[in-house]
């Protein structure tokens, strides 16, 4: 027991012996239990390392009893915060099954070929024409620096630099645009790139949130008479806080304009742009050189997944490859014959990551379970959530919606009947929000929208329902009673 001695012959066993535990947990009954019992698994679990082990049996009850147990509650029917949520059943077991099956997503495998395969279905999913090439990454993260890194690939190159090989020339700035509401992520990757997140030159949005783009050509134009270089201009096509889609047909003309490339980071949002109704919102998408979109988000297939496309993974290459390693370097003759004779597309190429779990197998599993049509119909599903709770609080006399949705977050607050000035209301729905947390088991987070304080639910789960939606606006108002009350 507890050596690699073990390792073999009882996998049916193993999972058995921690699928009730996870069946149980699946049932989301008491959501802030594990918070509760804190105290119990932190002295349960974090102890010395081990000398010797305790076996397999030993070591899977306590998975089962101490960790799923007490587990991060992202998948539950009333969790709507941030923009995550848990995997349903047939990814999570592609997961599984990934992690023995095909450890590694090159070479020749099948796995290997659903990275291909569910790249071309994802970029059709989301509208994208079928010039585009893609690459999965862990994030919108890491998916937005690879678009950036081929965005400032390309802004060099046209003044004759190549550099991702010989880095940034002193004395040509290069300057980022995205909205004051664009995910930070963008100033990461402009630091990782070399250009600073001072080099994001954070553009105002409008009274829906929006990027100002008149302001943005301006900006863009007093940058390049200093002698700045525009890398890119960044259209979110869904933001983080409100879910607002800046207005990308404008963002193309004002990108072509100026001869810079238009990235749009749909990270959230792309999985709508296929929708019919949908379409006008994301006019002039296709204009653009990069995207992104998470479909750890939208498409739930449990988290560590994004992808970046590109019109010409030519400049992803050039600008992140690790140029030749020689233990990689093994060509192949002729139809392979062995696994490894053949590398598959050259995805460590293209991004940063070298060893690298198969993704495509998610969305694959996703899309083949469900089709377009079951993605389809969640994302319209999700946004008419966020309108049903955004039209409930227009008609209740003390809620308040902050924001008119266009994808499927909510933003709203409770309103005393008596008139409270707006730091007040603040302080009293973060109050309402712990409360709501601690004793309904509605889990949505906050943000906040022109200085207000916002409770934010994002339905992007594949459990909620219409009553879970109703649910909350009932609890807000009860809750925000109780506190109001004092
Ligand atoms: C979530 C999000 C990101 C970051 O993605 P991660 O997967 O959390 O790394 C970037 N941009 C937008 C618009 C997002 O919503």
């Amino acid at each position: 027991m507890g050596t690699d001695a073990a390792q073999t012959g009882h996998l049916t066993a193993a999972a058995l012996a921690v699928l009730p535990a996870l069946e149980r947990w699946l049932e989301f009954t008491d959501v802030a239990a594990p918070a509760r019992r804190r105290d119990a698994w932190r002295a349960a679990l974090d102890v010395d390392l081990p000398e010797k082990g305790a076996g397999a049996d030993a070591t899977l009850a306590e998975l089962a009893d101490q960790v799923v147990a007490n587990g991060l509650p992202i998948g539950a029917p009333r969790f709507t915060g941030f923009i995550t949520t848990g995997p349903p059943t047939v990814p999570a077991v592609a997961q599984f099954a990934a992690a023995l099956a095909s450890p590694q997503r090159y070479a020749v495998s099948a796995f290997n070929l659903l990275e291909d395969v569910s790249l071309r279905w994802l970029a059709q999913l989301c509208g994208l024409d079928d010039q585009v090439a893609g690459v999965y990454s862990s994030g919108g993260s890491v998916a937005n620096l690879l678009a950036l890194g081929a965005a400032r690939q390309y802004a060099f190159e046209r003044h004759g630099i190549d550099v991702g090989r010989d880095g940034l020339p002193p004395g040509m700035p290069a300057r980022i645009y995205a909205s004051a509401e664009a995910h930070h992520t963008v100033q990461r990757s402009a630091a990782v790139l070399g250009l600073g997140r001072d080099g994001v030159r954070s553009v105002p949005v409008d009274a829906h949130q929006r990027i100002r783009t008149d302001v943005l050509t301006a900006m863009i134009e007093a940058d390049v008479a200093g002698g700045a270089v525009p890398v890119a201009v960044v259209g979110v096509a869904g933001t983080t806080n409100t879910g607002a889609i800046d207005p990308l047909d404008t963002l193309a003309d004002i990108a072509a304009r100026h001869d810079t490339w238009l990235h749009v980071d749909g990270a959230y949002g792309l999985p709508a742009a296929g929708l019919g109704e949908m379409a006008a919102r994301f006019d002039g998408m296709r204009r653009a050189q990069s995207w992104i979109v998470d479909p750890h988000k939208w498409l739930a297939t449990g988290v560590g997944c994004a992808a970046t496309y590109v019109r010409d993974p030519l400049l992803l290459h050039r600008c992140f490859t690790q140029t030749p390693a020689a233990y990689l370097a093994m060509p192949g003759r002729g139809p392979a014959a062995s696994p490894f004779e053949e590398f598959g597309v050259h995805y460590d190429d293209m991004g940063v990551e070298l060893s690298a779990p198969p993704r495509g197998v998610l969305v694959w599993a996703v899309l083949r379970e469900i089709g377009r049509e079951g993605l389809h119909d969640r994302v319209r599903r999700h946004i008419g959530y966020a309108r049903r709770l955004t039209e409930l609080a227009h008609r209740h006399p003390r809620l308040e919606a902050l924001t008119e949705p266009e994808l499927s977050v909510a933003c709203v607050r409770y309103r005393p009947a008596r008139p409270v000035p707006d730091p007040e209301l603040d302080r009293l729905n973060e109050e309402l929000l712990r409360r709501l947390w601690r004793t309904t088991g509605h889990l949505p987070t906050s943000t906040v929208v022109d200085g207000r304080f916002a409770i934010r639910p994002c339905f992007i789960g594949v459990r909620h329902s219409e009553a879970d939606v109703d649910g909350l606006a009932e609890r807000i108002v009860e809750v925000g009673d109780a506190v109001a009350a004092g």
